[in-house]
């Protein structure tokens, strides 16, 4: 095996592991060794083609499809140079103060975190759209919730030269979106980090970490040749994301010492409702998400976001089969699109393991909080939909395939609790949070609030596997605020840590 020696390795590329690389490149203009591994492909501009099929299989873990161990649940999370940040929607919010209270964690103050946020908002051009930017999708929601008395607010996005073709998630084929692809990680190259794509760590050890690099056949080519490979590092910083980090460490034996590892998993569970209007609607272009309600943020542990999906997604979210799911597919250019947002209690039971190879297993059961909240949820968006003029309701949980309009006001009857059965409604997650949690000591979290692991001077994790608890809110400036506090960490202690 090759060996190569560091001062720094962050693994992983994504929104903890990009601010972690910009916010160290100072050490790196200074002459300290600096490598990012990323297990995902670097594409060139020209490969985001927008193509579903295509796009999600190269950006995505399993196509943007990973299930829970009982299969009720699908999880979407990026595999790529910039992580989920090169496929996120980009809504840019704060976590409120109220929800870093409930996470109490010594160390982590909402002010802190505030300003930080305040800094990635700033450094990832984040704004809110004009009125004139935006599609139908988006003014009905609007125009719905205010119908309701349902306070809903705009969402502020992270995008540079946006030329509105709604295909965020597959890739902004514009380049407009301001990921850590866009943004920190071409900052950090050019103070000198190095960013090795195409490149898989296996194990993380004290002081080293194992990794292959393996051509996955598109993409440019990785800056090291194919094969196995050791790295020692004086500090390594474990930013794979929440299932990969916790599935990494679980794998290299840190569980032994580490009880609460990969524990405490948190998804937001999610899913989609459509309703149908009777004429044609501008959703194929625009920005696919400009707002959300938090009215039943407090009272029902539920968010409310636009959004609007493309065809395979879309069709895999409805409910049914034949010939009532053809005629909503056929509908397609007429939906209005709901995406619902659960707010998951973190619980010890549901997270992440690894099998005999060492793979992720998520074990996550939704519980009847959940189940609750996801159930008044479509109640809610149902009222939005026809408050804002569709002429039909697809719910997941209906009745029946179809909620009339003649029967507007009959929903909460027509969407039955009995019908929120996980594995009969499709559920899915893109909030990913927990499993590295921080805390006090090594019985109740992973790590301290600075993202180092208990008991392991120079390891540290800087990622959304940090979160103790949900965020609440759409999490990716939060991530990004925590491996802020991790790099700011390493950049002080650098005597320290990095002394030969
Ligand atoms: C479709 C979608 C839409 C979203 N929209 C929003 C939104 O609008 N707003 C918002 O706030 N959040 C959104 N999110 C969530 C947000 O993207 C994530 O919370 C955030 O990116 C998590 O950051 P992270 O650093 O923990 O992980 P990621 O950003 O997922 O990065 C982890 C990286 O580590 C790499 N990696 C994993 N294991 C290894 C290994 N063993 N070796 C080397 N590399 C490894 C992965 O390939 C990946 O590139 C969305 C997510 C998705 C999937
Ligand atoms: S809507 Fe804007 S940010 Fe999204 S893919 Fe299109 S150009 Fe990119």
């Amino acid at each position: 095996m090759r060996e190569l020696d560091y001062d720094v390795v962050i693994i992983g590329s994504g929104a903890g592991g990009g601010a972690v690389a910009k916010e160290l490149a100072p050490l790196a203009a200074a002459g300290k060794r600096i490598a990012v591994l990323e297990w995902g492909p670097k594409l060139a501009d020209d490969a985001f083609t927008g193509r579903e099929v295509e796009m999600a299989r190269q950006l995505y873990f399993d196509s943007g499809g990973v299930l829970t161990k009982d299969r009720t649940l699908t999880m979407a999370y990026g595999r790529a140079y910039g992580g989920s940040t090169v496929v996120y929607t980009g809504t840019s919010l704060t976590i409120p103060e109220d929800v870093v209270k409930r996470w109490d964690v010594p160390g982590i103050e909402y002010n802190d975190l505030q300003r930080r946020s305040a800094k990635y908002i700033e450094e990832n051009n984040v704004h809110k759209l004009e009125e004139s930017e935006l599609n139908d999708n988006n003014r009905l929601f609007l125009e719905g919730c205010i119908k309701l008395g349902y306070r809903a607010q705009q969402f502020p996005i992270n995008v540079k030269g946006c030329r509105s073709s709604s295909l965020c998630n597959l890739g902004c084929p514009n380049g407009a979106k301001q990921g850590t692809h866009r943004v920190q990680l071409p900052a950090a190259e050019a103070a000198g980090v190095e960013v090795i794509t195409n490149c898989r760590v296996t194990r993380v050890g004290e002081r080293s970490c194992d990794a292959v690099v393996a051509d996955p056949g598109f993409g440019l080519p990785s800056s090291w040749e194919s094969g196995e490979v050791r790295v020692n590092a004086k500090v390594i910083v474990v930013c794979g994301g929440a299932i990969n980090s916790a599935a990494l460490l679980l794998r290299s034996g840190y569980g032994d010492r580490l009880p609460t590892l990969g524990r405490y998993l948190t998804l937001h569970p999610a899913l989609i409702l459509v309703g149908e209007h009777p004429h044609e609607i501008s959703n194929f272009h625009g920005h696919p998400k400009s707002f959300y309600c938090d009215e039943f943020w407090e009272s029902e542990k539920f968010l409310l976001e636009t959004c609007m999906y493309f065809p395979f997604i879309t069709s895999k979210n409805l409910i049914g089969f034949g010939a009532e799911h053809s005629k909503l597919m056929r509908a397609f250019g007429r939906l209005q699109m709901i995406l619902v947002l659960a707010v998951d209690p973190a619980l010890e039971s549901n997270r992440v393991l690894v099998d005999r190879d060492g793979e992720p297993v998520i074990d996550y059961t939704m519980g009847p909080s959940v189940l609750d909240s996801l159930h008044r949820s479509m109640v809610a968006s149902a009222k939005i939909f026809f408050a804002a003029g569709a002429h039909r309701v697809h719910a997941p949980a209906g009745a029946s395939f179809f909620i009339e309009r003649k029967d507007a006001d009959r929903v909460e009857e027509l969407i039955p609790r009995s019908n929120v059965i996980p594995g009969k409604i499709s559920v899915a997650s893109a909030h990913i949070m927990g499993g590295c949690g921080m805390g006090r000591e090594a019985s109740d979290s992973v790590t301290d609030s600075w993202g180092r692991v208990h008991g392991s001077p120079g390891l540290y994790v800087g990622d959304s596997g940090l979160f103790p608890r949900a965020s609440e809110i759409n999490p990716y400036v939060t991530v990004m605020a925590l491996a802020d506090r991790v790099a700011e960490h390493i950049r002080d202690n650098a005597g320290e840590l990095l002394a030969p």
